[in-house]
Formats: structure tokens, C-alpha cells, sequence
């Protein structure tokens, strides 16, 4: 009997652990009546809305790539108003693993541009890690004038968010609309992508050595946010996760990429995929290569 309740114990802790999802809120900067820095042309985004698109961009790429792994929480999805105690204590009461906050920034000279990431809270190691890993990916990967992570001596009003917060937290500053040319960025398609695909590289990296996550994203992130459209190479869908040291995987010796489908139309709610090209002929060649291995029936998909 006591075999049987330990066997039992191990079960249900065992169930208990592989459901628990890493919580990440996504808190979208200023909102409604608070238009936080202000454009500097009517053609172009307050700070508001460039935090929004932003924030919605990377959180779409986590639910995409880690969905299954990762439940990402807004602390608001439209223009609206939201107070700063507010918005810590949505990701404090629902005991958040992380909260990220997005922000532009403003300077009294406009020649200073680039980007910094903000910490302040008892965690401020982990917080401290994820943000050096935020400012090494805009400065390595993303091409940004990188300006480095700044401590509480730096902190300005808008930063208050982070000094409740109960896990490690921090405020990504993705760039200065009082420059001319990063605000240009800043309001560009390309920049928009490129800056929530290094957050969110920096937060997979993150959860990959801090959680032990598995996940296979594109290795050209970059690329992808630069280019449309790809192709790619479906080998499989499933109606469940395949383990990707699946042997018929790992027989190909390729990068598999996961998704998992949201709001799916068919029961085959996870999709694999290997390679990623930006020329058809390309696409096709390494189509014929892969089926020559287990997956004889794979096919390509056009991303737009
Ligand atoms: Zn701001």
C-alpha cells in the first residue's frame, strides 16, 4: 500500500510539473489617455502604439514557437488606460514567472540614440540576466546601438512599474523617438519586427537555460522578420507533440521547427517543419533531399 501511494505521489507530482507553464506577463507601455512620448510628425505612432504593435508582435512569436510551454498575459491588448500599480499587481496577484515591459524612449538631445533594458526588484539576478541577454541581442543580432542595462540610480517615473514587482522584471527601452532616424525605425514594419524578435530570442534563450524548455524555432530569426515570403518544408502533423528526439527527426539531421497551431481547423494541432528559404528553387531542392529520408510525403508552405 505505501509502495502504491508513493507510486501515486510520483504520478501526480510528476502530471502536476510538465502542466506547469511558465507565466510571462506582456506589459505594453502607457495606453489609452496616456500617450506616453509623443510623435514627433502626425504621419507618424505615439509611444502608446509602437509599444502595443510591439508587444502584440512578440507575444505572437512565443505563443507561436513556445506556446505550448509558455501562457503569455497582457496587461492590456488595446489602446487603453492602465494604471502602473496596476500593471504589477495583474502579474503579482496571477504569481507571474516574468513580466516584460515595453517602452520607447525620449532624450532632451536628439542626437542620443539605441536601446536599454531596465531592472529594479528583489530578483534583480534573474531580472539582471534576461536583460543583458535583451541588450545582447539588439546590439549583436539586431544591429542596435546598444546603450546597456541600467540600474535604479537611472530610473525615471515610467520605471516605477518595476519596484513591486515579486519576480524578476524588466523594462525594454526599444529605442529614442527624439531621434529622427530611430523613430523612423521605430515606426517601420522591419524595425518593429526585428526588435520583438530579439526580445523574443533573448526570452527563449532565457527559459531554455533557466526552465529547461524544449523548443525548435527558425535559426534565422533575423531573417524572417527581413524577408517575406519563405518557404518552408512540412515533414509532419500531428494531433500531439512528437518528441523531437523522435529517431525519424533526428535521422534527417536538421533543425526541426515546431508550432503548435492555435484555434486549429483539423485535429493536427502540431506541425513540423525543417529548413527556411527565401527562394522557391532553393525550397525546392531541399525538398527533394528530405524526401528521400522517412518523410517521403512532405511538402512545401509558402509564408506571407
Ligand atoms: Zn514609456
Amino acid at each position: 500500500m505505501k509502495k502504491l501511494l508513493t507510486l501515486l505521489l510520483i504520478i501526480s507530482v510528476s502530471i502536476g510539473f510538465s502542466q506547469n507553464k511558465i507565466i510571462l506577463v506582456i506589459d505594453a507601455g502607457h495606453g489609452g489617455t496616456d500617450p506616453g512620448n509623443l510623435r514627433s510628425d502626425t504621419g507618424l505612432k505615439q509611444e502608446k502604439d509602437l509599444n502595443l504593435s510591439m508587444a502584440l508582435q512578440f507575444g505572437e512569436y512565443i505563443e507561436t514557437y513556445l506556446g505550448h510551454q509558455v501562457e503569455t498575459i497582457y496587461t492590456r491588448k488595446k489602446d487603453t488606460f492602465i494604471e502602473l500599480n496596476d500593471r504589477i499587481k495583474i502579474a503579482n496577484d496571477i504569481k507571474a514567472n516574468y513580466f516584460i515591459s515595453i517602452h520607447c524612449n525620449s532624450s532632451t538631445k536628439p542626437e542620443v540614440f539605441g536601446t536599454e533594458t531596465h531592472i529594479h526588484n528583489l530578483n534583480t539576478k534573474k531580472s539582471s540576466e534576461l536583460a543583458n541577454m535583451v541588450e545582447s541581442q539588439f546590439k549583436n543580432r539586431a544591429g542596435r546601438n546598444s546603450r546597456g542595462v541600467k540600474l535604479k540610480t537611472d530610473r525615471r517615473f515610467n520605471l516605477q512599474v518595476l519596484k513591486d514587482s515579486k519576480m524578476p522584471a524588466i523594462l525594454v527601452e526599444t529605442g529614442f523617438m527624439t531621434n529622427k532616424q530611430e523613430e523612423k525605425y521605430l515606426n517601420s514594419e522591419k524595425g518593429q519586427d526585428l526588435i520583438a524578435s530579439a526580445i523574443f530570442r533573448s526570452f527563449r534563450n532565457f527559459a531554455k537555460k533557466n526552465h529547461n524548455i524544449s523548443m525548435r524555432t527558425p535559426e534565422k530569426m533575423d531573417t524572417i522578420a527581413e524577408t517575406k515570403p519563405v518557404w518552408k518544408i512540412q515533414i509532419m502533423a500531428s494531433t500531439g507533440p512528437v518528441g523531437l528526439s523522435n529517431p525519424d527527426f533526428t535521422s534527417l539531421n536538421k533543425t526541426i521547427e515546431e508550432v503548435k497551431i492555435e484555434n486549429p481547423t483539423t485535429p493536427f494541432n502540431y506541425k513540423y517543419y525543417v529548413g527556411i528559404y527565401k527562394e522557391k528553387k532553393d525550397a525546392k531542392q531541399g525538398l527533394k533531399e528530405v524526401r528521400q529520408s522517412a518523410f517521403g510525403d512532405a511538402f512545401l508552405v509558402k509564408f506571407d
